[in-house]
């Protein structure tokens, strides 16, 4: 029952109501609360005065009303079944009270609906829902005001979550009245109660005192105090607000010394990192853009947890912070930067401002700051919020992602929007008055480019640029992508890692200081390997140099000498300690006669990949670990090494399988893609296949169509050259190409394409269509409503040789003109 009420939610309750409703976040609530905070500060002046209720609903699940709740649910449009259902479950609660250790008779409540039952949130929320109306049609009739911050602003009323209730209003005794008013009605109706106690009114800063006393007196509650919070996030802040935020890193280290008792592995401390110490300050920061200061000193305390165990203890960060916040397939831990994250979480919401722009938060922030502009054009102002400044900010990370997909081109700005995204920057340079849109930059069919008027007023690279984007069917809706998802929606992940490359490319690259040759799988083979995650990041501190040997600890000037404490002669190098040194020569020469002292650990590790059988390359691993196992035992118990043991252990712990966390082979092979070629539901006539062909170096491409009968023969077939960016706008376009044949034909057919994504797409939801392809598939689509009979299905790539080959040779330019001919002798030895 509970799934079923949730697909309704957002068409029954207000928009002032954000829990447990789809599409609508916590975030919401807090920005507008925020917003009027901020604008209850700065109104030092004028003769309007503002209020705003907090107010807290005492035991609000228990005094849940059952009459009111099936009447309710009645006039929302529930059948009279559905709330029979209802009224059921609730009303079959029974309670038994314990009475001097013995429980007395069962009894059964007449009100109150059960916590942790799933439906309950949803039917508390329609009941609350009451009060949303109740509000709104005080607006509507006039007897309260609401708040109205600027004139372009929508009128605030109020703001629920779950229980949580906020009430906005002018700050005078009759508003008041009005407003306890319509919460009496409400409380008369449903037998929820204020809890005068936790609840405080806010009022705008020229309000004089003694509207504030009458005000208050009136209503029974306090004038808000500063520190107090909203839905867990401070409404004040004084001058500074690193202070105000100084409880997240507190959190962080309480969380962290509550650990300082387990021995954890470094494997351990960077699960516990990602999976909690992380996740405290997601929240805050997903609104709030932390003072830099604040992030750095997060980051520091992640980083002195993982090389030290403790929040507390320094120790020696045995390789930089940057490098432990590369990400793993760059060599580095991949824990995150929280400046980064910061700006990547916080540029989600500019990303919902951009494209939920009715929603209620992004209305008022459209009336706050740009009430005739758009977002991503708007100045920051003088007089902006700090969630104000973070969104504005945050825009450096969404101004590299955020493009417009053209459909029509008519609801793009060819000069101020982001659209033409094959190149940097994706805008066109150029300035021209009057602004124009991209639609009349086309010839007058709406089909394709004006070449001419481009050339006329773009650099050339522009204008190339363009010929590339395909433009869409009459009419389509031009929308906003996120270029960094294939489908085009924002992700705070793909945000995080746009943001830091850009960053990276913008201050050049660090030079490595291994010269490890550019090689991403490398790393990935590495974190890959069926090992315990203490082996594999005791590697990845091998091949980082990051080993506590004397050498390595007397260059940090932790170590008066560098001499080997093992055989007390020479300098104690990684190499040294791991192969040179008398115990690890005779551990290797007794398992690995032929093995070669290397040059460079880190070259070694990585030559591992081509040992072939997985076996010699975990036991060589294994060699390598109990060497310095053993080399630590000497140092800190002074037990003296032996290279049969070592050796013993080795071989031993390589071929263990516990030691492995899963059970699967030991090493990853590459896993088999199951090739399945689509048997067609049914036969028709004659089948289309279709494949598009994308020459990555030199951006040339072509499709392919062949039409074979019911016997299998080729008999038609279609090619031609196009103008795209990527293989995937190639293969649509050819899908395209095979619809309007079938379309013109008026045939109803199958038609074949071995691109599974498109394909899924096409018999899928629009939201996950691959942006790059929307002008195709808007297209595709169109014609597919018109030809009923017409099925787009998936072949293997093994079975759609003919039209790949029609492709491939057309963008060769080496299809011969009677190809058709040619390709039906050859297409059996295809
Ligand atoms: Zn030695």
């Amino acid at each position: 029952m509970s799934s079923r009420i949730k697909g309704f939610m957002p068409d029954l309750v207000s928009e002032m109501q954000a829990a447990f409703t789809g599409g609508r976040l916590i975030q919401d609530n807090i920005i507008i609360v925020h917003e009027v905070l901020h604008h209850f500060k700065n109104r030092r002046k004028g003769r309007k005065h503002d209020m705003m209720l907090k107010m807290d609903m005492r035991k609000a699940y228990d005094l849940v009303d059952w009459d009111c709740l099936s009447a309710l649910l009645e006039a929302y449009g529930f059948n009279r079944m559905w709330c029979d259902w209802v009224k059921e479950c609730i009303s079959t609660v029974r309670f038994a009270v314990l009475v001097n250790g013995g429980p007395t008779e069962f009894f059964s409540p007449s009100r109150g609906i059960r916590q942790g039952d799933p439906l309950s949130p949803f039917l508390f929320i329609l009941m609350s829902n009451a009060l949303s109306f109740l509000l709104d049609k005080g607006i509507a009739e006039g007897s309260i005001q609401g708040l109205k911050i600027k004139p372009n602003c929508p009128c605030l009323s109020h703001c629920l979550f779950a229980d949580d209730t906020v009430v906005f209003g002018k700050a005078t005794l009759d508003e008041a009245e009005a407003v306890m008013h319509i919460i009496d009605k409400y409380k008369s109706i449903t037998g929820q109660e204020v809890n005068m106690d936790k609840s405080s009114v806010f009022f705008s800063k020229n309000t004089p005192g003694e509207v504030k006393a009458s005000i208050t007196s009136f209503l029974g509650f306090p004038d808000a105090i500063c520190h107090d919070k909203y839905l867990g996030v401070p409404t004040e802040w004084g001058r500074s607000k690193k202070e105000t935020f100084a409880f997240l890193v507190e959190r962080m280290e309480k969380k962290g010394e509550s650990w300082k008792s387990l021995t954890l592995s470094h494997g351990g401390k960077e699960t516990l990192i990602k999976a909690v110490l992380q996740a405290i300050p997601t929240f805050i920061m997903s609104v709030f853009l932390l003072p830099t200061s604040l992030t750095k000193k997060m980051d520091s305390l992640i980083h002195r947890f993982f090389w030290s165990g403790s929040m507390k203890k320094r120790s020696i960060h045995w390789r930089k912070g940057d490098v432990l916040n590369d990400p793993k397939g760059e060599g580095g831990l991949g824990f995150r930067n929280f400046q980064l994250f910061n700006m990547a979480l916080v540029a989600k919401q500019g990303w919902r401002l951009i494209t939920e722009p009715n929603s209620l938060w992004a209305r008022l922030m459209k009336g706050l700051y740009y009430p005739n502009g758009d977002f991503l054009t708007a100045r920051k102002g003088s007089t902006s919020s700090w969630i104000w400044s973070s969104l504005w900010e945050s825009r450096k990370a969404l101004d590299l992602g955020t493009i417009r997909v053209i459909g029509s081109g008519e609801d793009t700005w060819f000069h101020k929007d982001p659209w033409v995204h094959p190149i940097q920057g994706h805008n066109i340079s150029s300035h021209l008055d009057p602004p124009s849109r991209v639609r009349d930059w086309m010839c007058q069919d709406g089909k394709r480019w004006n070449m001419n008027l481009i050339l006329r007023h773009c650099s050339p690279e522009e204008a190339e640029a363009i010929s590339r984007i395909q433009i869409g069917p009459d009419g389509a809706p031009d929308k906003w992508a996120w270029k960094y998802n294939s489908t085009g929606r924002f992700s705070v992940r793909t945000a995080y890692h746009g943001f830091r490359n850009h960053l990276k490319e913008v201050n050049q690259p660090m030079p490595s200081d291994l010269n490890l040759p550019a090689d991403d799988d490398k790393w990935k083979w590495l974190w890959s390997l069926n090992l315990p995650p203490k082996i594999r990041f005791f590697m990845w501190r091998c091949i980082r140099n990051a080993l506590a040997t004397k050498l390595n600890l007397f260059r940090r000037k932790c170590s008066p000498n560098t001499t080997c404490q093992l055989c007390n002669g020479e300098e104690e190098s990684p190499i040294h300690c791991l192969f040179l040194c008398s115990h690890a020569e005779a551990t290797w020469r007794m398992l690995f006669p032929s093995n070669v002292v290397p040059q460079n650990i880190s070259q070694w590790i990585f030559s591992l990949r081509e040992e072939g059988s997985g076996d010699v390359c975990r036991q060589k691993i294994f060699c390598l670990w109990n060497i310095w196992k053993a080399r630590n035992e000497f140092v800190f118990k002074g037990v003296v090494p032996s290279p049969t043991r070592t050796s013993i252990y080795a071989f031993r712990e390589a071929a263990e399988p516990h030691l492995t966390p899963s059970s699967t082979s030991t090493f990853n092979q590459p896993r088999e893609i199951p090739s399945h070629s689509c048997p067609p539901p049914f036969h028709p006539q004659q089948r289309i296949y279709c494949d598009g062909s994308f020459d990555v170096a030199t951006q040339e491409a072509a499709f392919g169509v062949v039409i074979t009968n019911s016997e299998g023969q080729i008999w038609d077939g279609k090619a031609g050259r196009i103008i795209c960016s990527s293989p995937i706008e190639a293969e649509a376009r050819a899908i395209l190409e095979a619809c309007q044949w079938a379309f013109e034909k008026r045939s109803p057919t199958m038609i074949f394409s071995d691109c599974k994504v498109l394909v899924d797409a096409i018999n899928g939801c629009p939201s996950s269509w691959p942006w790059r392809c929307y002008a195709s598939l808007i297209a595709i689509t169109r014609i597919l409503q018109q030809a009923e009979r017409l099925r787009i299905s998936f072949i293997s790539r093994r079975n759609n040789k003919s039209a790949d080959w029609v492709a491939r040779n057309c963008r060769h330019g080496s299809l011969h003109h009677n190809w058709l001919e040619v390709l039906n002798v050859i297409s059996d030895r295809l």
